[in-house]
C-alpha cells in the first residue's frame, strides 16, 4: 500500500512551501478545520492561533507519488509520509 503525506496541523505555519514543491499538485492551504483544532494541545493552539489558524491539507493524496519533496521542504517539519493502516 502506498504512503501518503499527513500534516501536522499543530507544526505548520502555512508558509505553502509543500504547494510550491508538489509535482501532483496535492496540497492546498486553508483555514483548519474545527475539529482538527480543537484536536491540537495548548501549544499548538497557540501556535496556530499566531497564523490565523491556517495549515495545509493534502486534499489530493491519491495524487502523492511519495518524491519526499514536501517533506523535505516543510521547514517545520510537519510533513510525514504514512502508510495507511491496512483495515
Ligand atoms: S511526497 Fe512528493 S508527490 Fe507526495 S505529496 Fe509530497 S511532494 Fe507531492
Amino acid at each position: 500500500m502506498p504512503t501518503r503525506p499527513v500534516v501536522d496541523h499543530g507544526r505548520c505555519e502555512a508558509k505553502r512551501d509543500c504547494v510550491r514543491v508538489c509535482p501532483f499538485d496535492v496540497f492546498e492551504v486553508r483555514r483548519m478545520d474545527v475539529a482538527d483544532f480543537d484536536a491540537l494541545g495548548l501549544l499548538g493552539k497557540l501556535r496556530t492561533t499566531a497564523h490565523r489558524r491556517m495549515t495545509a491539507y493534502p486534499v489530493r493524496a491519491d495524487r502523492c507519488e511519495e518524491c519526499g519533496k514536501c517533506v523535505t521542504a516543510c521547514p517545520e517539519g510537519a510533513i510525514t509520509l504514512v502508510r495507511p493502516v491496512a483495515g
